[in-house]
């Protein structure tokens, strides 16, 4: 007898040399192997004629063999098996390669089914390695696993079965009033049917019980991590909205997507519950006034703020922008950076702890330290888009009874919105302010190198700034990424560039030494910056008109986004170049979505079709667990109600205690276990 955690090599016919096939696959025991799930069907249930069949149609068929097999050397390992078998009406030649074991099986006079192309003449009809089963198992739906050299699909299905007959009833996870809420089969069933189902209905209600058990998973377990769901009340009393009086002071008039972010946000700070709102929006879209408008609210109710930015040079900007929009009103700000001196700190500390402050500007490690507020009121949290799940929790830990926004450039669909931030609600500025300038984007190979490096000379002796992004490296090789970066910048100063002010900036480097050299490159001491991937956090230059990109294909189209958001930030015309030699057409594709768009939620949406929310999630680095079932882009519907089934389970038992939650909570601690932040 089998149970759920028995050794996989226990199961009939598997043994210990197999087993490290499943093995390979992540299968250990059954209770692995049952979440094993098919990639897709082939339905063999409706069986067809040879007569009612077309040329080339891939059909099921039921046949009885009439002719024994014979057996030919094609040549060394190859060996070719043929018979006949008739439908009753047709002969059908059938051939088989290689398969021993297959043809030794086959009896004269038994009935099969076999499945595969049928090819038709006039005279003849034959299948070329159908898959051939007996009639008795064969008339059915097959589930198709993904394979792994020797262990395959059918292979796979075998052992399945042997598994299910062999187990006793598989233990439910699910409470039986959440089961009839949402409507969902018994946990032991949906397994049963989601391998060996009888029909479309059976794998639907299987996949819908499946999908829905994981996302409530993931759901729970995020929302514990990050200790919300439960929300407690806020102190903070904001009772006047300022935000008209802001907008009149500003030298624009802010976009329709703007006002609508701030009143929501307005509204959100209004309530007796802290917000928390993401304000997502693409590069260029002003995410900045909505955080002012809401800062300005924010003072003028009595309270303080603080604003934070990944870099020094980000918070420094900030400060200098701030400075600018909040002249004349008597707001006292206050700018907290690694690099502020001992004494200064110790006095903007002071200022902030007796009130005197009424906005600080920093990095994030400053502030979330030992500074003390006198009436913290607002926090808001800059250009997060490398935002992990734990760096998410220790915030809003930080953040308890405050009102708090995180701002975001990464145009993530909305499907994965919602499940990393889960908790959050979302504004969105869809729209850029008027009159900026398309960015050109062109596609080229190698062999344009020479014309694209004097169009840059020609720009920078217009004064004008570049970003040459050096290929990227596998994560992994961080070494490698180092070496290549600084050899493309030797190699450029020292050829096409010599005589030129080139800059080099790389991840591995201090990170005081990347905002010196940011800094050198904003000033325009630098005219042209060698950079990998960490320019992509938004720091304005908008005298910087041309993005370069070497091998192009490499990049995320995302990523590939959010650079080119480092040029056409001012009034000149600027331009993004992507080079790339591949040879593939669907990385050639793939980039000339980038010509195409230039609205970076319709790229994420092709960046996320074209390669699959694995690699999405794999390059974004979001942190979450893998899903085995449920597709981020299909299953929209059933994520909402298990977001709600989440919140109400945590409403009611949010350590998750109660007897009846304790297999989800063992499931969480799974799926969670190997996470790696
Ligand atoms: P991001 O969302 O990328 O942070 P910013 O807030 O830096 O964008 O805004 C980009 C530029 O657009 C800034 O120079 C800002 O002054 C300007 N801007 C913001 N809102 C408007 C508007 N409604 N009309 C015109 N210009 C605007
Ligand atoms: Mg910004």
């Amino acid at each position: 007898m089998l149970n759920l955690n028995s050794n996989i090599q226990y199961i009939k016919g598997v043994g210990e040399k197999r087993a490290e096939l499943f093995h390979k696959l992540g299968i250990y025991d059954v209770d692995s192997l049952l979440h094993f799930y098919p990639r897709k069907y082939e339905d063999w249930t409706s069986t067809k004629s040879v007569k009612d069949a077309e040329n080339g149609e891939s059909v099921a068929i039921r046949a009885t063999m009439i002719s024994p097999v014979k057996e030919a050397m094609i040549r060394r390992g190859m060996t070719l098996y043929k018979c006949k078998f008739t439908d009753g009406e047709n002969i059908i030649n059938v051939t088989i390669f290689n398969n021993k074991y297959l043809a030794k099986a086959l009896r004269v006079y038994e009935d099969y089914v076999l499945f595969g192309k049928l090819e038709k003449n006039f005279t003849t009809a034959s299948m070329s390695s159908p898959k051939i089963e007996k009639l008795d198992t064969g008339v059915s739906i097959h589930p198709i696993y993904p394979q792994t050299g020797k262990l395959t699909s059918n292979g796979i299905a075998k052992v399945m079965k042997t598994a299910l007959e062999a187990i006793d009833e598989i233990p439910e996870t699910l409470d039986y009033d959440i089961r009839a809420k949402y409507g969902l089969i018994s946990l032991d069933s949906a397994i049963r049917k989601i391998h060996f189902p009888e029909n479309a209905d059976d794998s639907e209600a299987a996949r819908k019980r499946l999908i829905f058990e994981e996302l409530l998973t993931l759901q729970l377990g995020l929302l514990k991590l990050k200790g919300s769901g439960k929300k407690e009340k806020t102190n903070v009393n904001i009772r006047d909205d300022f935000s008209a009086e802001f907008a009149s002071r500003l030298p624009y008039t802010l976009t329709n997507a703007q006002q609508k972010a701030i009143a929501e946000c307005v509204s959100d700070m209004k309530k007796d519950v802290p917000m928390s709102r993401l304000l997502q929006g693409d590069v260029g879209s002003g995410k900045t006034a909505v955080a002012a408008s809401l800062i300005y609210t924010a003072v003028k109710n009595g309270y303080q703020a603080a604003l934070m930015a990944p870099t020094e040079i980000l918070a420094t900007q900030h400060f200098e922008s701030f400075s600018k929009m909040f002249e004349g009103t008597g707001i006292k700000i206050e700018l907290l950076t690694g690099s502020t001196k001992a004494a200064e700190k110790k006095r903007i500390k002071l200022a902030l702890m007796d009130g005197e402050t009424d906005l600080v500007i920093g990095t994030h490690a400053i502030i979330q330290n030992d500074v003390e507020f006198a009436d913290l009121a607002l926090v808001i949290t800059d250009e997060q888009h490398r935002f992990g799940v734990k760096q998410r929790a220790s915030l809003a830990a930080k953040g308890q009874g405050l009102h708090t926004l995180v701002m975001s450039a990464t145009p993530i669909p909305r499907t994965l919105g919602l499940i990393i931030y889960g908790d959050l609600d979302i504004s969105i500025l869809d729209e850029l302010p008027p009159g900026r300038q398309e960015i050109r984007t062109d596609v080229v190979d190698s062999t344009f190198n020479g014309r694209i490096y004097k169009f840059i000379k020609d720009a920078v002796a217009r004064g004008e700034q570049c970003y040459i992004i050096c290929p990227l490296v596998e994560d992994s090789e961080e070494i490698e990424e180092l070496k290549s970066a600084e050899q493309l910048a030797e190699e450029l100063s020292n050829g096409a560039f010599s005589g030129y002010n080139l800059g080099l900036l790389h991840g591995k480097m201090k990170a005081k030494d990347k905002d010196n050299v940011m800094k050198a490159f904003a000033d325009g001491d630098v005219s042209i910056l060698v950079a990998t991937t960490v320019v992509e956090v938004g720091v304005d230059v908008p005298n910087a008109t041309i993005m370069l990109v070497e091998n192009a294909e490499r990049f995320g189209l995302s990523q590939l986004h959010q650079l080119r958001g480092r040029i056409g930030r001012g009034d000149k015309k600027s331009y993004c170049i992507l080079i790339s030699d591949t040879e593939s057409e669907t990385s050639k594709n793939r980039l000339m979505i980038m010509k195409k768009y230039s609205d970076g939620f319709k790229i994420a949406d092709e960046d996320l079709k074209a390669r699959g929310p694995g690699d999405f999630f794999g390059e974004r680095q979001h942190g979450l667990p893998r899903l085995r079932i449920a597709d981020m882009l299909e299953d929209i519907d059933v994520l909402r109600q298990a977001q709600d089934c989440a919140r109400e389970i945590l409403a009611e038992d949010f350590n998750l205690d109660l007897p009846k939650n304790k297999p989800l909570c063992d499931q969480i601690n799974n799926m969670f276990r190997e996470l790696t932040y």
